[in-house]
């Protein structure tokens, strides 16, 4: 991989126990005003970070392999990101694009319109969140089929406000108390290799879908299929070849919206612009949100320019949605991983992970699978030689990683998946030492 310029060291360094005298008192301030419900996946507070590392109160400093939840691809304090975002909010912090419309978020729009695949025409709006992505993106759906249904798949996140709780899979932590959850989300089972049947294609995968969207729902009722071309939360389940292309056609064929949720999976991470170019698909909608912006809060739907226009001219929008300077830093950072190339790097980063890491999944008994497609690569952990989940092992290694100064995070509807989302700009030696340490946490697990 090539060399890159970094602000800051980037390697491990523990100065003190994890967590520092630092952080462990700003916990205890937290514990009095921060609302439990909100948690966090390690005890230690960041006050910097940089290509692959994050440095906390204490100065210890922690390689990186979650990037925020797949958001800081071009670094948490990308140079050009934080010139556009300074120069930006130099010029104004906002005006409302529904008030009095700036240019960069006709900009972003343009490259959303540009990299989205298919040479059909396309248009795009702009939101805050990638759970308000996904509720736009159905909204939009349901305008222009005139239909109520959503169909989603098992395994599925697709965020937590309300619309989203209802099409994401999982109870806990997400769902549970809850509820009510909005009506018309139907949920049918995604193509899952490690844990279907054996010898089950992605075409029957698809057609078992399909069957039980006839007969529980009907065609004619549908207005959008929602599914996540590389399942994030789920545990990176990759699905089957044929199983999105056969959804896809079945969609065209009953005149039904197929939404990508790209929140995660998108922009330069899995090796391409969207993950579902990688299965040969072209979207009528693809929702982003996470990666896009350089750390900064953005989202957007873009979709068949068509589609995108059903809605009446004032039904979509919201106060925040494509603030400028979320814009500029949207548009500065997809010049960064234009100019750096990140889908080539994403790519060598699943190849060293590979390279390092498949060797241990082939000889430890506690990993059931090593998958992923480039830089969002996960280990599936299972008890002794079966395919029963095995929460407790990731737990254990998830710990050993970050007292040894690793940063990583599970994920899967069972607990059970360990997955790596490194920065796209971490640098290459970086990359190796985190890999080592957890290799050696895996070994350690499973003996
Ligand atoms: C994170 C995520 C969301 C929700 O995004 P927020 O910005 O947290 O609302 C939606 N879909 C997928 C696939 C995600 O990974």
């Amino acid at each position: 991989m090539l060399n890159l310029e970094y602000r800051l060291p980037q390697q491990r360094q523990l100065l003190t126990p994890v967590p520092g005298p630092a952080s462990t008192a700003l916990a205890a301030r937290r514990a009095d005003v921060v609302a439990r419900a909100v948690s966090s996946s390690v005890p230690v507070y960041a006050v910097d970070a940089d290509g692959g590392v994050v440095v906390d109160a204490d100065g210890n400093s922690f390689i990186d392999f979650g990037s925020g939840i797949a958001v800081t691809s071009v670094g948490a304090s990308n140079a050009a990101v934080a010139r556009a975002v300074a120069e930006a909010a130099s010029r104004f912090t906002h005006t409302c694009f529904m008030v009095t419309p700036y240019e960069d978020y006709v900009a972003v729009c343009e490259e959303l319109a540009g990299l989205a695949p298919g040479d059909h025409a396309k248009k795009a709006a702009l939101f805050n969140s990638g759970a308000e992505a996904v509720e736009n993106a159905v909204k939009i759906a349901r305008y222009a089929t005139g239909r109520d249904a959503v169909i989603a798949f098992e395994h599925a996140y697709h965020g937590r406000t309300n619309l989203t709780m209802a099409l994401t899979s999982k109870a806990m932590p997400y769902k549970a108390g809850f509820g009510p959850f909005a009506p018309s989300v139907y949920r049918v089972p995604v193509s899952y290799p490690f844990r279907d049947p054996d010898g089950m294609t992605g075409e029957q995968a698809a057609e078992r879908a399909i069957a039980m969207i006839a007969t529980q729902v009907g065609a004619d009722r549908v207005a959008a299929v929602l599914i996540e071309p590389v399942l994030g939360e789920g545990g990176f389940i990759v699905p089957a070849d044929g199983f999105l292309t056969r959804l896809a056609q079945w969609c065209r064929d009953n005149g039904v919206v197929l939404i990508a949720d790209e929140v995660q999976a998108g922009f330069c991470r899995t090796g391409s612009w969207f993950a579902c170019e990688q299965a040969g698909l072209e979207p009528d909608i693809i929702t982003v949100a996470k990666g896009i912006a350089g750390g900064l809060p953005l989202a957007g739907v873009v979709g068949r320019a068509e589609i995108m226009d059903a809605p009446h001219a004032g039904g979509l929008g919201g106060t925040y949605g494509g603030n400028p300077v979320a814009c500029a830093a949207a548009l500065a950072a997809i010049g960064y991983m234009k100019q750096a190339d990140l889908n080539a790097r994403a790519r060598d980063i699943g190849s060293i992970i590979a390279e390092v890491l498949g060797p241990v999944a082939e000889t430890s008994p506690i990993v059931g699978e090593l998958r992923g497609r480039g830089a969002m690569m996960a280990l599936e952990f299972v008890q002794p030689l079966t395919k029963d989940p095995n929460p407790d092992a990731v737990k254990r290694i998830v710990a050993a990683c970050l007292s040894a100064g690793v940063l990583v995070l599970s994920c899967g509807t069972y607990g059970n998946v360990v997955r790596l989302l490194p920065p796209l700009v971490i640098a290459e030696d970086t990359l190796r030492d985190g890999l080592a340490v957890l290799a050696d946490a895996i070994v350690q697990a499973g003996a």
